[in-house]
C-alpha cells in the first residue's frame, strides 16, 4: 500500500446527555460536508456500543484525542441549528452556575421527540378537504349509503372548508374509516397534509377591560420597558387583576410582532389561562406541559422555534423553548416553589428566565399575591420594579380573618363548634366553603390503644399512613403499602387506632354532618387519573358542589368564585419546622388559600384553627398582612446571615448504608480545609431532617457565603476534584444551588 499524505481532520465538539461535564470531541468523515455544520445542530454520534443524539457545540481547530481513537460522527441530523447563540450561551451559563453537565442542560432544552432525534418538522395531519363536487353534491343522493350522507352533510353544514382527522371521530360513530375512504374515492373529498397548528380558534373575541389605576401604571410602566431588560415585580392580592395586566402588555407586544412566553407553576392552571387568553387574542397559542404527548409538545416547540406560535403557555420545563422574536417573559405565581426541578439538573425556573430576558433585552414580569422573599427583597433593593396592585379589581372585597382558638374545644374529628356554625350559615346561603387541610389519607399515624405500637415504615424515618378507603397502610415517602392491619403486631390486640387527621377522615365527618351536602375531596389520592382534577374544577366552578375539601392544591391560583368561606383546619404544624424557608411558605399557603374566598361580589370569611392563637407569625399576618410580615421575617433572616443576605449551596448524598455518606461528606470537608475559602461557611455533614428514605441514608453539606463570588470560587476548586475522591464509590450525591428546601 502506498502511505497517503496525512489529511485534515475536521474536529466538532458534541454536548451528549450523560451526567459528565465535558463535551466530546469527533472527526467529521468526508461524506459530510463540513461547511455546512452550525453550532446549535443536532448529530448522531457512536458512544460506547450504541449512539446518542448530541448537541453541536464549538468547530475547534484541535483536539487532544489521538487520531486513532477519534470517532466520526454519523449524522447531521439538521439544515438549520434549532437553537440560536442566545439559546445556547443561556444554555452554557446554566450549567456552570448550576455546577450541572452541559450535556444534561442541553438536553432539558429539548422536547423528548428531537431528543431523540426526530426530524425537526412540525409535525402533520390529515385534512379532508371538500372538492367543487363535494361542494355541489346533495347529501340526500347518498341516501342509499346513510353514513356517506351524513358525514358530507356535516362537512357541508359546518361551513368549513373541510375536516381534521381528528375531529371525525366526533362527528360520526366509529368505524368511520371506510365512509371516509367512499367519499375519497368518489371524489367528493381530497386529502392533504396540514401542519397540527398550536390552536385554532372562532372565538368571538373579547376587548380588554377598563383598568383601574394601578392596573394602567403598571401596564404603562412596563410597555414603556419593553425594549430593555428590566424585571418587574407586579404583586397583587389574588384578583387585583394580575391577568388583566398581563393580556393589555401582551397585546401591545404581539402588536410588535413580538413572542411572548408565560410560566404557570402548574399544569391544572393552564387550560384557564389558555380559556382567558382566546378570548382576548386572535394569534396562535402554544402550549407545552409534561401531560401532553411527545408530538405536541414537539409540535408548541416548534413553533415557537420558526415563530409561528406567538404566545407560549407552559410550566417549569418550557422555559427554555427557543423563540424566533422574544418580547416579554411573564412568570406567575413567582413564588411557587414549583419554579424549582427538584431532581438532576436543579434550576430555578424565575432565576434562569431573568437571565434569559437580560441576554435578550426584554422585561420579565414576576407575577404573585405573596412574592418570594427574594423578590420582595430585590424590590427594596430597586434592582427589581415594584407594581403593586393593592386593591382587588371590579367589585370583589378582600376576606376577613378570623382566628380561631381551639384549645380545650371539644373537636369533631379535628371540626369546632364554631366552624361547624359557620359552615352550616355558609351552605344556608348556597355558598360555597372551602377546607384546607395538608395532610392526605385517614390518618397520619395508626397506634394501638393497649400497648403504644406505631406503624412505621420499614425503609423510612416515617409513620404509615392510613387510608381507609383502599384499606392500606402507605408511606407517603417512599411509596411502600401494605394492608391495612386488623390485630396490633406487638400484643395481638384489635386495639389499633388511627390518630390524627387527613382529608380523607374530614370527608368523613363531613359527610355525615352534612349528608344532604354535595362534598369533593381534592387531593392527590382522588386527583391521579388524568382529567379529574380538570372535571372537579369544573363541578365548581358550575356550583354543582357545596363542599370543596382538599390538601395544597387548593392554594393554587384556581378562581372559585362562589366560596365565600374558607377554613384552614391545622395550620399549627407549618409553625415549628426547622427549615427557616418554612414561615415564608405557610404565609404563603394561609393567603394563598384565602385568596380563593369572596372573588366575585360577595364577601369572603377565612376561619384559621389552631392552638396557637397568640403565635407572632399569625398575628402579623393577619393583623397586618402579607408584606409587613415578610419585612418582620426579612429582618430576622439578616440577622441571622440567611438568604437572601447569603448564598447557599447544598451538597446532598445518599447510600444503601449509613456510613458511606458521611465519609464522602467528610472527605469534602477535609478537601476544602486545603484550600484558600474565604468567607464560606460549611454548615455539617448532618443527617438529612428524614434520614433514612426508602432504605437509604441521607446526609447533607450546606456551603454558605454572604458574598456569592467566594461561593464559587470554592465550588470552582472543588466540584472536579469530587469525582475522584475515592469516597464516591459507594454513594450517589447531587449539588442544589440556591436550594429552597433543606430536606
Ligand atoms: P388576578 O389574576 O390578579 O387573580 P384577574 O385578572 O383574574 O386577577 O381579575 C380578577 C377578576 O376581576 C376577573 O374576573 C377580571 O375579569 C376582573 N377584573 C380585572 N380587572 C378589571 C377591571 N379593570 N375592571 C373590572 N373588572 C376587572
Ligand atoms: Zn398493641
Ligand atoms: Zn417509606
Amino acid at each position: 500500500m502506498t502511505s497517503l499524505a496525512p489529511k485534515t481532520v475536521s474536529i466538532v465538539s458534541v454536548a451528549i446527555p450523560i451526567p459528565v461535564n465535558q463535551l466530546f470531541d469527533y472527526s467529521v468523515p468526508p461524506h459530510i460536508d463540513y461547511k455546512q455544520l452550525q453550532i446549535g445542530m443536532r448529530l448522531r454520534v457512536p458512544f460506547g456500543k450504541s449512539h446518542k443524539i448530541g448537541v453541536l457545540m464549538a468547530l475547534p481547530a484541535l483536539t487532544e484525542i489521538e487520531s486513532q481513537r477519534l470517532k466520526a460522527i454519523e449524522a447531521v441530523l439538521d439544515t438549520e441549528p434549532l437553537l440560536s447563540h442566545h439559546d445556547i450561551h443561556l444554555l452554557l451559563w446554566a450549567s456552570r452556575y448550576y455546577y450541572h453537565p452541559l450535556g444534561e442542560v442541553m438536553s432539558a432544552a429539548f422536547p423528548v421527540a428531537l431528543r431523540q432525534g426526530n426530524p425537526a418538522q412540525l409535525p402533520t395531519v390529515n385534512f379532508y378537504r371538500l372538492t367543487a363536487q363535494g361542494i355541489r353534491t346533495d347529501p340526500a343522493t347518498l341516501k342509499r349509503a346513510p353514513k356517506q350522507q351524513q358525514l358530507l352533510a356535516n362537512v357541508q353544514a359546518q361551513a368549513l372548508q373541510g375536516i381534521l382527522e381528528a375531529d371525525l371521530a366526533n362527528l360520526l360513530i366509529a368505524p368511520w374509516r371506510a365512509t371516509l375512504k367512499a367519499l375519497l374515492d368518489k371524489g367528493l373529498l381530497s386529502v392533504e397534509r396540514q401542519y397540527a397548528n398550536p390552536v385554532t380558534h372562532q372565538q368571538a373575541l373579547q376587548s380588554p377591560l377598563y383598568a383601574n389605576t394601578e392596573q394602567q401604571q403598571a401596564i404603562d410602566q412596563v410597555s414603556a420597558a419593553l425594549a430593555h431588560f428590566r424585571v418587574f415585580l407586579l404583586e397583587g392580592i389574588t384578583g387585583s387583576g394580575k391577568t388583566e395586566v398581563y393580556m393589555q402588555i401582551i397585546q401591545t407586544v404581539l402588536t410588535s410582532g413580538k413572542q411572548v412566553l408565560v410560566l404557570l407553576p402548574e399544569i391544572t392552571l393552564t387550560p384557564q389561562l389558555e380559556a382567558r387568553f382566546k378570548q382576548r387574542f386572535q394569534v396562535p397559542i402554544a402550549i407545552s406541559h409534561s401531560r401532553l404527548t411527545d408530538t405536541q409538545r414537539q409540535s408548541a416547540w416548534l413553533h415557537m422555534q420558526q415563530g409561528s406560535g406567538k404566545i407560549l403557555l407552559g410550566t417549569r420545563s418550557a422555559l427554555f423553548t427557543p423563540l424566533k422574536n422574544p418580547g416579554l417573559i411573564i412568570l406567575d405565581e413567582e413564588h411557587d416553589s414549583s419554579f424549582k426541578q427538584q431532581e438532576g439538573f436543579r434550576f430555578s425556573a424565575r432565576d434562569v428566565a431573568i437571565m434569559r430576558a437580560k441576554r435578550l433585552k426584554i422585561p420579565v414580569i414576576l407575577g404573585s399575591a405573596t412574592p418570594s422573599f427574594e423578590s420582595l427583597e430585590n424590590a427594596a433593593r430597586q434592582r427589581y420594579q415594584l407594581l403593586p396592585l393593592p386593591t382587588r379589581a371590579g367589585q370583589a372585597i378582600e376576606p376577613h380573618y378570623l382566628i380561631l382558638d381551639i384549645r380545650n374545644k371539644k373537636l369533631q374529628e379535628g371540626l369546632s363548634a364554631p366552624l361547624v356554625q359557620a359552615i352550616k350559615a355558609t351552605l344556608a346561603k348556597n355558598e360555597q366553603v372551602l377546607i384546607f387541610l395538608n395532610r392526605r389519607g385517614f390518618a397520619p399515624t395508626l397506634i394501638c390503644h393497649s400497648c403504644g405500637w406505631v406503624a412505621r415504615c420499614q425503609r423510612c424515618d416515617a409513620n404509615l399512613v392510613t387510608h381507609y378507603d383502599k384499606r392500606l397502610l402507605r408511606c407517603h415517602h417512599c411509596g411502600y403499602e401494605q394492608t391495612l392491619l386488623q390485630q396490633c403486631p406487638a400484643c395481638k390486640k384489635t386495639t389499633l387506632t388511627p390518630l390524627g387527621l387527613g382529608t380523607e377522615r374530614i370527608e368523613k365527618v363531613l359527610q355525615n354532618l352534612f349528608p344532604e351536602q354535595r362534598i369533593i375531596r381534592l387531593d392527590h389520592d382522588t386527583t391521579q387519573r388524568k382529567g379529574t382534577l380538570e372535571d372537579y374544577l369544573g363541578q365548581i366552578n358550575r356550583h354543582e358542589v357545596d363542599i370543596i375539601l382538599g390538601t395544597q392544591m387548593l392554594a393554587k391560583g384556581h378562581h372559585f368564585p362562589n366560596v365565600t368561606l374558607v377554613a384552614l383546619l391545622d395550620v399549627d404544624s407549618g409553625l415549628f419546622s426547622i427549615d427557616f424557608h418554612a414561615p415564608e411558605k405557610l404565609a404563603q399557603l394561609i393567603i394563598q388559600v384565602a385568596g380563593r374566598a369572596g372573588r366575585a361580589d360577595k364577601p369572603g370569611k377565612v376561619i384559621l384553627q389552631t392552638r396557637q392563637p397568640g403565635h407572632p407569625l399569625l398575628l402579623t399576618l393577619i393583623r397586618e398582612g402579607y408584606n409587613r410580615f415578610a419585612e418582620v421575617a426579612l429582618a430576622e433572616r439578616k440577622a441571622a446571615s440567611l438568604p437572601p443576605f447569603s448564598h447557599h449551596a447544598l451538597l446532598r448524598t445518599f447510600a444503601t448504608d449509613p456510613e458511606s455518606p458521611l465519609l464522602f461528606l467528610q472527605a469534602i470537608c477535609e478537601l476544602i480545609k486545603t484550600l484558600p475559602t474565604p468567607g464560606v461557611k460549611l454548615l455539617g455533614p448532618v443527617s438529612a431532617p428524614m434520614a433514612k428514605r426508602a432504605g437509604r441514608y441521607h446526609y447533607q453539606l450546606l456551603l454558605q457565603a454572604e458574598r456569592r463570588v467566594d461561593l464559587r470560587a470554592l465550588l470552582d476548586q472543588v466540584m472536579p476534584q469530587i469525582p475522584r475522591l475515592r469516597e464516591t464509590k459507594k454513594i450517589r450525591w447531587s449539588l442544589d444551588i440556591d436550594p429552597v428546601d433543606l430536606y
